[in-house]
């Protein structure tokens, strides 16, 4: 009656499917604006947090949804692939790409030798689709769901964390004894690098030149690993699990390629492990622990803070002190380096050198950085930048937040 009484029945239903096509251009993003009910939570997300500037409305007549200005596809555009929009979208209009189904295949194919590295962020995220509190470290659990999804190695990205810190820090070292370009800024964001190649093309010979910790990790198990185990670098497929989108579009960079083959073959969010393992029928927060494969050694203290903003610069700034000094650094923690600012500087003293250091999360907050570089005004000896708010575990492939995160 009240619907009669308000002329509801009068109103015709227009929402029906306008079979718009999907954009599956990219590597790393679906867009499917049929699903798109103009929330705008991604467009807030792409231009006012990230800065990016890649999603607004587009209204043909009376037909409107969120993409890229003349509805271009996503892989035409300078899109970063950081996945914050996918992180805040409620309708699925925009997902990340999705290649499971081709993991599961390779894992069936007894021609195959499928390892898996895990990154730092994904260990205290994954226990949240399990009903385990948010921040529950599970290391040893996935090590334990690994195996038993059928994974023939089981690596910690933790320890590829540690060989980057390594290249870091020795390059900081080397820029600082001489003379080399000041400010180094980290590269192991490979949202945070396609953000800096688009947007600071002018300032490319500044970042530190190391790959990230996902492709050093794929090129030591396609080489080392591979030499040791005596297989053929083609019958192995490397599986990253990772709290990021933008690393799907990272291992199809060519320059990343080894002698014409991926060093990392497909990438799986935490989100899509946690599907996977519902697949497979295993209830992750009853598992027991288990151990990780031994690649080179244990990995460090210093490679399980890459996942927080401020990490990756504390865990250089930590080698970096013993290389300057010829010390063992006593209290490893350098707090002044920590905190949830979008953009924070503390000093570092090392000696009689005092590090001026930069970090931002969020790419608007890195852009304010860049900007202020650009500008001369900038004093910093190095400077981390992480393209998601809070850093990777803040990425937009871990469990869904709804929007809800402090930035
Ligand atoms: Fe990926 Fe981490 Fe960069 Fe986010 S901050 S884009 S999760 S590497």
């Amino acid at each position: 009656a009240l619907a009669q009484k308000l002329a509801i029945h009068e109103i015709t239903y227009t929402g029906e499917k306008k079979d718009r096509p999907i954009d599956k251009s990219s590597f790393a993003l679906v867009k499917d604006p049929d699903k798109c009910v103009m929330c705008r939570r991604c467009e807030t997300m792409c231009n006012e947090v990230q800065t990016c500037g890649i999603l607004s409305a587009v209204s043909r007549g009376f037909d409107s949804f969120v993409g890229p200005a003349f509805n271009l596809d996503m892989v035409d555009t300078s899109c970063t692939f950081c996945g914050q929009c996918v992180a805040v979208c409620p309708t699925g209009a925009l997902s990340a790409v999705n290649t499971t189904h081709k993991v599961w295949t390779d894992l069936q194919n007894p021609k195959k030798h499928v390892v898996v590295q895990v990154a730092p962020a994904v260990r205290v995220a994954i226990g949240e689709m399990f009903g385990m509190e948010p921040g529950t470290i599970s290391t040893g659990q996935l090590a334990t769901a690994f195996r038993r999804m059928g994974f023939d190695g089981v690596f910690d990205t933790d320890w590829a964390a540690d060989l980057t810190i390594i290249e870091e820090a020795s390059e900081l070292v080397h820029r600082i004894e001489h003379g080399g370009k000041l400010p180094i800024l980290t590269s192991c964001c490979p949202a945070w690098v396609r953000f800096f190649e688009y947007q600071f093309p002018d300032m490319l010979d500044i970042p530190s030149t190391c790959k990230s910790p996902q492709m050093m990790m794929g090129s030591v198990i396609k080489s080392y690993y591979a030499e040791k185990m005596g297989i053929d670098p083609k019958d192995i497929v490397v599986v990253s699990v990772m709290p990021c989108i933008a690393k799907k579009a990272e291992i199809q960079r060519e320059e990343l390629f080894m002698d014409g083959l991926h060093e990392v073959d497909w990438v799986v969010t935490t989100r899509e492990l946690g599907y996977m393992l519902r697949e497979a029928g295993i209830d992750f927060s009853t598992l027991p622990d288990g151990e990780f494969d031994n690649l080179l050694g244990e990995s460090t203290g210093a490679s399980v803070i890459f996942g927080a903003t401020g990490g990756v610069i504390e865990a250089a700034v930590r080698t970096a002190y013993d290389w300057l000094t010829g010390e063992d650094l006593q209290d490893v923690d350098f707090k002044q380096l920590r905190g949830l600012e979008g953009v924070r500087s503390a000093k570092v003293k090392i000696k009689d050198i005092e590090l001026n250091i930069g970090i931002a999360h969020g790419l608007g907050n890195a852009r304010k950085l860049l900007e202020s570089i650009r500008r001369g005004e900038c004093e910093f000896q190095a400077i981390e930048i992480m393209a998601c708010p809070g850093g990777c575990i803040g990425g937009g492939g871990q469990p869904f937040h709804h929007g809800d995160m402090e930035i």
